[in-house]
């Protein structure tokens, strides 16, 4: 029977740096997979020497998340992307990539961000990798939809191999897959009401389930103390998944897996 895949979680993150190899050995018991989204390039060498050290179980995406822009010098930028160029045998994807107006604010960071969008979506085509994009809106309502100027930057690159990592809105949805794309969802389903709205109209073919760890501790775990989430955890997220289409667990594990190993072909 399939295992699980959680296609979006940070192992490289510094949370994990006392016992990286234990979080490893528990997920490897159990999933079939992992895919860290290197997004700091502070972090970048633990994860290629994850990916190196747990070959064929550990897959790594590389990119400069959103929510960093403006710490990032134009320079840094550069040598970042040329960075992920040079090590694109260690990769199946760039990201995450995005726009985060939650983080962001200035109206000259939110450009630098899309500036750096395009140019991240350029280098998927050009290395002929898929896309992992983070998407978050701000708290004004009124503002710009970074939702909507994030498919419409993606639809005028013509990306077609896009994943919209924790997907946020449903108005959008139908755009999304009109285009061919796949969303991933996380333990955000548990309790979002909008990501269960989307988690059942989104047919099963096109998504992806996640842990986005050490992030988002899913409800149960948080109930026992469990401070930090690990890809063991991506199971609570397929049997909510499961109980919101109404359909079998080992439907939703077979199926989930299915996509994220075709989308990163591994
Ligand atoms: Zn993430």
């Amino acid at each position: 029977m399939e295992r699980l895949v959680d296609s979006h979680c940070h192992l490289e993150d510094p949370a994990f740096k006392a016992d990286r190899d234990e979080v490893i050995a528990r997920a490897k018991r159990a999933l079939d997979s992992i895919i860290i989204s290197l997004v700091d390039p502070a972090d970048f060498e633990v994860g290629f020497e994850l990916v190196s050290k747990y070959r064929g179980f550990v897959f790594a995406t590389a990119g400069l998340h959103p929510g960093l822009i403006e710490k990032l010098t134009d320079k840094k930028i550069e040598e970042t992307l040329e960075k992920i160029e040079e090590n694109k045998d260690l990769i199946v994807g760039i990201g995450e990539t995005g726009l985060d107006y939650n983080w962001v604010k200035k109206e000259s960071e939110r450009e630098r961000q899309k500036n750096l969008f395009i140019k991240s979506i350029q280098l998927a085509k050009n290395l002929d990798l898929p896309l992992v994009v983070h998407i978050r809106a701000g708290e004004d309502k009124k503002e710009n939809d970074p939702y909507l100027e994030a498919i419409e930057i993606l639809e005028k690159e013509s990306a077609k191999r896009v994943l919209l990592h924790m997907f946020g809105a449903k108005r959008l949805l139908q755009r999304v897959l009109d285009n061919g794309w796949y969303i991933s969802t996380n333990a955000i389903v548990l309790t979002g009401k909008e990501h269960n709205r989307i988690a059942r109209a989104v047919p099963l073919e096109r998504l992806m389930l996640e842990t986005d760890s050490p992030y988002l501790v899913p409800e149960p775990e948080k109930q026992k103390g469990i401070k930090r989430n690990e890809p063991l955890f991506v199971k609570y997220v397929a049997e909510r998944v499961a109980k919101i289409k109404e359909i079998n667990l080992d439907k939703v594990v077979e199926q989930t897996s299915k996509n994220s190993k075709l989308f990163f072909k591994i």
